[in-house]
């Protein structure tokens, strides 16, 4: 299981909101705007799947 940035979803035009909500600071934002998720560091509590506005953070 991981963590995924849903890249239809994601408008990728403003700075993630979930950068500081996550706990473990997994989540990154690349130059194209797209935030990244760090699995080694994920620990899936998923409150960013549940923070998205965009529902664009998903667990596969
Ligand atoms: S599931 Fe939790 S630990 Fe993993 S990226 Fe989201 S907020 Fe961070």
């Amino acid at each position: 299981m991981a963590i995924v940035v849903d890249r239809e979803l994601c408008p990728h035009d403003h700075s993630c909101p979930l950068i500081d909500l996550c706990p473990v600071e997994a989540i990154s934002q690349g130059a194209d705007g797209y935030p990244t998720v760090d699995a080694e560091r994920c620990i899936e509590c998923q409150q960013c799947v549940a923070a998205c506005p965009m529902r664009a953070m998903k667990q596969v």
